[in-house]
């Protein structure tokens, strides 16, 4: 069961919400739009307010966990036993209705298909290596961000420690001795949670990977034996971590990727994602450590359009170099190819995917109402509120983001690192 709309992650989980901008990547920020200008949740900025999550919020993870590890068990159970049953798995396993929810999980993440339909559902496993789930951290706020403020509960009440018990509070439940909850203290929970659910992958994407060795912490005491011997000698390595930056163009490339390279004794996967793509980027000066690229263009709200060129680039330097690309979506603008065509006035037309072909053609900007004979052919930089000229062979039309898809060439691309 998939609890995120996110293309590459099975669920999003957010220890807190609010952030400040840093880069052109956060100019049309949705948490922003949706948290602060619309609901007013939490303030952006450094003066602004954070605001962590409740404690039900906080439960889901260790639920997501316990469904892994039943999940895998039912998905090599169907992998040896192709064509069995939903009834049988569930008599075979566990107890029965688990089961059979696990199979719905399952085939939600595409790691089951139903041959035939009804209560005696026959399945068989898809691919050779069980997925772990995947948990994308903080899609509202950048869990490496240095913010020194108080945190606020999901009341908007400011948060507090009791130094006797460990246990939080909000301002009108405390009496005394107590101290504020830091932006720190959240980040120490995360990490908790984090080592206490090593059935999931935690994909922890910042904006800000200068911060990441200071906020790192080692294992904490909870963490058992056993968990260590998982995640290997090193105290500070986490198996079930993978560490990205967003790099929309050149600059924050040069800017960031040096900053996750530190990273590499921290965790198995450093990725990187290429969203929204706001320019060509050459990844190739890193692509020996990097062991994923995500792509997409920017939806929502003032989206801005990506000319495909960039996104092709990304596969041909992925590909040359073995690295796994994802091509996560196109975004609220889709990009269709000029062709000549003397049908058409201009000689030049293209395949609007809401209008049918259309003439390559655009009115002149005047300052007169009306003048006659004033079109000429689209050039790069025109726009209007459908079109945009990406180039005078390629124009991108805003068609939103679901008609836009996520097919680059008509192709999907799917490539996720293994990571059993
Ligand atoms: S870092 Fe992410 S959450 Fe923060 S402002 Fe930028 S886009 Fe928004």
């Amino acid at each position: 069961m998939a609890e995120t709309k996110i293309e590459w992650a099975d669920y999003t989980f957010n220890a807190w919400i609010g952030c400040t901008k840093v880069s052109p990547a956060c100019n049309n920020c949705y948490a922003w739009a949706d948290f602060d200008v619309r609901k007013g949740r939490a303030a952006w900025g450094p003066n602004g307010t954070r605001s962590v999550t409740a404690d039900s919020n906080w439960k889901n993870p260790v639920k997501w966990n316990r469904w892994a590890e039943i999940d895998r068990k039912v998905w090599e159970f169907v992998k040896e036993n192709p064509h069995v049953s939903t009834w049988e798995v569930s008599t075979d396993i566990t107890s029965g209705r688990l089961s059979a929810l696990s199979l719905d999980r399952l085939a939600a993440r595409g790691l089951v298909l139903p041959l035939t339909k009804g209560p005696r559902t026959v399945w068989i496993a898809k691919g050779s290596e069980w997925i772990r789930p995947r948990v994308f951290v903080n899609s509202l706020s950048d869990w490496a961000e240095d913010w020194r403020g108080d945190m606020v509960d999901h009341k908007g009440r400011t948060m507090h420690i009791d130094p006797n018990t460990g246990k939080w509070y909000a301002d009108d439940q405390m009496k005394i001795g107590k101290s504020l909850v830091t932006m720190t203290d959240v980040r120490q929970r995360l990490f908790a949670l984090i080592d206490a659910t090593p059935n999931l992958d935690w994909l922890l994407l910042t904006k800000r990977p200068e911060n990441i060795l200071d906020m790192w912490p080692p294992f904490g005491d909870a963490t058992d034996g056993m968990m260590m011997e998982i995640m290997g000698a090193n105290q500070f390595y986490r198996r079930n971590v993978w560490i990205g930056t967003t790099v929309e163009n050149q600059e924050q490339a040069r800017k960031r990727l040096p900053e996750l390279e530190k990273c590499r004794h921290l965790s198995p996967v450093l990725f990187v994602s290429a969203e929204p793509l706001l320019g060509e980027v050459d990844l190739r000066p890193w692509l020996n450590w990097i062991s994923w690229v995500i792509a997409g263009g920017e939806s929502g709200p003032g989206a801005r359009p990506s000319h495909p060129e960039w996104f092709r680039s990304l596969r041909g330097q992925c590909e040359a170099a073995g690295v796994p690309f994802f091509f996560k979506q196109f975004g609220e603008w889709l990009p269709v190819p000029i062709e000549k065509d003397n049908e058409f006035s201009g000689g030049h037309a293209f395949e609007c995917p809401v209008d049918g072909r259309t003439a390559a053609v655009i009115r002149e900007r005047s300052k007169k109402a009306f003048q006659s004979g004033k079109w000429r052919r689209m050039r790069a930089g025109d726009q209007t509120k459908k079109y945009y000229v990406l180039d005078e062979r390629t124009v991108a039309v805003k068609v939103g983001k679901k008609k836009a898809g996520r097919l680059l060439d008509g192709v999907q691309h799917d490539g996720v690192p293994s990571c059993m």
